[in-house]
């Protein structure tokens, strides 16, 4: 899909814009900073595509799910039909597709609203974890002049956070680029995050070291040069690990509750992890496989990880045991990760799954949208595949499909396709 990716209509009075959905947010970003513009909602890195971004409904630290800053789509289904779809035409595969995993059908366009691309200070402050609600509460939950913000949840002990703020600033910036450049080769970020993984004491070296001389810079930058970061920074270099995303979306109130639960499994399992990322996310407007349907903590769990079959095995177990413990405070965990949950943590997050699988029989009985003949017939049978099946959303399109699809794509949208 990275190839279909033209930007088919923008207007900087309305602040929309319509685009095919392979292209990647950068692309719109270099676009549209011309005109003071931005990305209402994307993940960290603006290496992904809008399509993939749609197709889990992303968030980042913007507060707010990507569903709520979509205009409309319009999505390929099962027959080929083009179908467009927003909350108020064809609302259902509206709210299916995104957030839909590709399981509905293939969304070809999308217009999203834009956000004016703000001058932001980037503001830190440490606090103990038994603080950080009430000061989220009072400083930052309500405040429109916060543009993004996150806290850092310091593991072995996760007992302490640190508070990373950016606001809505006049004062002068201080980094004058108002993007970042796409580098290449092996960035400094990328080296100094895989040799740190190596150093014996990293976790207290940055949390009382590092980290503390890093934001004590108060920094003025614009929201664009934020948002331009990419993956490749953070892969790593060494052959023998890897690093691992999981994330979990907890109601406000079970904040506490989930953190000394996740503690306990990521210390008895003894996970190594480098990182815990909290966020805020309003409530989902309606997605079907909504991930908040209510406002949410999202903890971003990045770990490191062995290369070897062992290690996977008992990533499966304690991930599990992890999962429940979200379960139990109300939360939910999110779908595009590795695929450890069982059918019933699944229906027990997603319990509107069974309407996302109606709906998907009826626009496509064939199941032509799901990953392999295996999956088609476990489907057909009900069996235990089944079980890891509705789990397995996020697996990719049949490469027969992906023909077809091509093919209409083809004829409907011009010759995109090489
Ligand atoms: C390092 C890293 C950091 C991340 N950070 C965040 C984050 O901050 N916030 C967050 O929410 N997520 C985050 N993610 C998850 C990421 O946003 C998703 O995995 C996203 O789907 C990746 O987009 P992609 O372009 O690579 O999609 P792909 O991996 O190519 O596709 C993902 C899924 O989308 C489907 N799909 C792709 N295009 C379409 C389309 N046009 N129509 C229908 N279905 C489609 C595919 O079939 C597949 O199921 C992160 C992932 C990584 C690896």
């Amino acid at each position: 899909m990275r190839k279909f990716n033209q930007v088919l209509n923008y207007s900087k009075e309305e602040r929309l814009i319509t685009v095919q959905t392979g292209i990647t947010w950068r692309k719109i970003i270099k676009l549209i900073d011309a005109d003071n513009l931005s990305v209402s909602v994307m993940q960290s890195y603006a290496s992904f595509t809008v399509g993939g971004s749609l197709s889990v409904n992303v968030h980042g630290r913007y507060r707010n799910p990507l569903i709520s800053t979509v205009e409309d789509i319009k999505i390929i289904v099962a027959n080929g039909t083009v179908i467009q779809a927003s909350p108020f035409k064809h609302s259902e595969l509206f709210y299916g597709a995104i957030g839909g995993y590709g399981g509905l059908g293939v969304i070809t366009e999308v217009t999203l609203k834009l956000s004016e691309n703000f001058k932001m200070e980037r503001v830190s402050i440490p606090l103990q974890l038994n603080q950080y609600v009430d000061f989220f509460m009072k400083n930052l939950r309500d405040d429109p002049n916060v543009i993004m913000h996150n806290a850092l949840l310091y593991p072995d002990k996760y007992s302490e956070v640190r508070v990373v703020a950016h606001l809505k600033t006049f004062k002068p910036l201080t980094i004058v680029h108002r993007l970042r450049s796409k580098k290449r080769g092996i960035s400094m970020n990328r080296f100094l995050t895989s040799a740190m993984t190596r150093l014996p004491g990293r976790l207290e070296i940055r949390r009382q070291l590092l980290d503390p001389v890093r934001f004590s810079k108060g920094i003025v930058l614009h929201r664009n040069y934020e948002a331009t970061s990419e993956t490749a920074d953070v892969e790593p270099l060494f052959e023998d690990t890897t690093f691992i995303l999981q994330e979990y979306f907890v109601p406000l109130t079970k904040f506490q509750e989930f953190v000394l639960g996740m503690k306990s499994v990521l210390l008895r399992y003894k996970v190594d992890v480098m990182n815990v990322s909290i966020r805020q996310s309003r409530p989902d407007p309606g997605s079907i496989l909504a991930w908040a349907t209510q406002e949410v903590f999202a903890f971003v769990v990045y770990y490191q990880q062995e290369r070897n079959q062992q290690t996977q095995e008992q990533d499966r177990v304690w991930t599990r045991e992890l999962i429940d413990v979200v379960l139990s405070c109300g939360g939910k965990f999110y779908l595009p990760y590795q695929i450890h949950a069982t059918e019933r943590q699944f229906h027990e997050a997603y319990p509107r799954a069974v309407e996302f699988f109606e709906l998907k029989n009826q626009i496509d009985p064939e199941y032509k949208f799901l990953c392999s003949s295996v999956v088609r017939s476990a489907v057909a049978n009900d069996t235990e595949e089944l079980r890891e099946t509705c789990c397995c959303i996020p697996k990719l399109i049949s490469v027969e499909f992906e023909t077809h699809v091509r093919k209409n794509l083809q004829t409907i949208g011009g010759n995109t396709f090489r």
